[in-house]
């Protein structure tokens, strides 16, 4: 079994965080984790610059994935949900529509997970800030499932789509800061040593999700 924490933030290109990367891979290593993705706000970071990182994880065996999140938007409906994207090369921003991303994405041979689908709007609950039964018309390959913002209806939720759809869950920690790295993983049965790896298992459905809490 290898643990991931693949939804993660840091201050190299997520002004909302306040993580280094340094005490990203730092945390990681205390906690235990076999693997980290970073998933910047629609920035995918140079691979030159994660390669530097390595030599900071590499000792260690902790496998660093290169992704990004993408916050999604349209003229009829506004935002349309967010979504961890691996296996696309470069930045892709906030310029797509949902179902214009999941064609760009698959276009190009990578993944999509949802990201905190059933996260409720910080405007109340009859929204979410998250893509909601929106999932349900998309063609993704994972769904969030443990989110530190995700409550037991919202948990239940996401089983409930899991099933229809037969997706894998994943989870992740969306650490902001450093105390959060790890409270929500992602458990792959099979080692995973590359981006190439993790999304040939997250398509398998070779995976399931953990919630851990904050540890001291
Ligand atoms: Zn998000
Ligand atoms: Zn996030």
């Amino acid at each position: 079994m290898f643990t991931f924490d693949i939804h993660l933030h840091t201050d190299y290109y997520s002004g909302c965080s306040v993580i280094s990367p340094e005490q990203l891979i730092r945390r990681a290593i205390q906690m235990r984790l076999d693997g980290i993705a970073i998933t910047e706000h629609g920035i995918r970071w140079p691979d030159d610059r994660l390669d530097q990182l390595r030599r900071l994880a590499d000792p260690y065996n902790l496998i660093l994935i290169n992704g990004q999140e993408v916050h999604t938007y349209s003229p009829q409906n506004g935002m349309e949900g967010e979504y961890l994207v691996f296996g696309v090369k470069k930045s892709l921003g906030a310029d797509f529509s949902a179902q214009e991303l999941v064609e760009r994405v698959h276009g190009e041979g990578g993944i999509l997970i949802a990201a905190h689908p059933y996260k409720w709007s910080r405007h109340g609950r009859q929204r979410y800030y998250g893509a909601g039964d929106r999932i349900y018309e998309l063609k993704l390959d994972a769904l969030e499932l443990y989110h530190p913002h995700h409550d037991e209806e919202s948990l239940e939720k996401v089983r409930r789509a899991m099933e229809k759809l037969g997706l894998p869950g994943t989870g992740g920690s969306d650490a902001h800061q450093v105390q959060a790295i790890g409270s929500c993983v992602t458990i792959l049965t099979k080692e995973v040593r590359s981006e190439e790896d993790f999304i040939r298992e997250i398509r398998a459905g070779n995976i399931h999700a953990e919630k851990r809490g904050h540890p001291k």
